[in-house]
């Protein structure tokens, strides 16, 4: 990383996910922000640069059914906790448990590849709100 020329749009837009530390925005809220630096940039530029940043290795996507894809530009190896009423996710900061090698080792047969894990629970904005 870091070889490949981006373009001047590719830039900001890559730019704005990572400024939004903690934060994992979907395109939308990209769009938002990118148009700041881009005033001419399109919704479907935004989507189809976070696509291709993804594709590169610049972006992680996080993805739960039925919600809008959201972009993380932390790819430092890290779980999340999600808030079931809104949506956030929220980095973990702490050292990730191995939740592979046992499995791995059970099932040798299998070619794993990965894992993805979540905690999920309502955020601390959300439960202020219910009171
Ligand atoms: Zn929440
Ligand atoms: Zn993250």
């Amino acid at each position: 990383m870091g070889i490949k020329r981006l373009t001047r749009q590719r830039r900001a837009v890559l730019e704005v996910v990572q400024h939004a530390k903690g934060y994992h925005p979907d395109a939308a809220w990209v769009y938002g922000e990118v148009r700041k630096a881009v005033p001419n940039i399109s919704l479907g530029t935004v989507y189809r640069t976070l696509e291709a940043l993804t594709e590169d290795g610049y972006l992680m996507p996080l993805s739960r059914p039925g919600e809008a894809i959201r972009y993380d530009a932390n790819l430092d190896g890290h779980l999340h906790l999600t808030c079931r009423k809104c949506g956030e996710f929220f980095d973990i900061v702490a050292p990730l448990p191995d939740l592979l090698s046992g499995v791995r080792a059970k099932y040798p047969e299998f070619e794993l590849e990965g894992v993805q894990v979540e905690y999920q629970g309502v955020c601390q904005k959300c439960k202020n709100v219910d009171g």
